[in-house]
């Protein structure tokens, strides 16, 4: 993690299992002021792990959702910026599906 002089404000990157999770004093290298540092490696990683996590789901979803706006066409519900968009890319979604059935419009 990345620790942070109160003082100086000088940057220092520490194995995160070197500040054990009640905290600990540190001094800094350049300016010698000591402060009580807590270990902010959990936070951060669980954050980055949270963000990581929306961010895989969000993913998902748009793949599935358009794979099922693909394969059923128009049975389900599609905004029309994104109905636009599928014509834009010459995927065909009125009327029909990819698979070949109804596609006379
Ligand atoms: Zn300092």
């Amino acid at each position: 993690m990345i620790i942070i002089c109160n003082k100086c404000e000088t940057k220092f990157k520490v194995l995160d299992n070197l500040i054990p999770p009640e905290g600990k004093m540190v001094q800094c290298s350049y300016c010698n002021a000591k402060w009580r540092q807590d270990n902010v490696a959990e936070l951060s990683t669980n954050l980055g792990l949270c963000v990581f996590w929306i961010i895989t789901l969000c993913i998902t979803f748009s793949i599935l959702y358009l794979g099922l706006i693909i394969v059923y066409g128009n049975t389900i519900p599609i905004p029309k910026f994104l109905s636009d968009l599928l014509i834009s890319f010459g995927i065909p979604i009125e009327g029909g599906n990819l698979f070949g059935r109804e596609f006379d419009r």
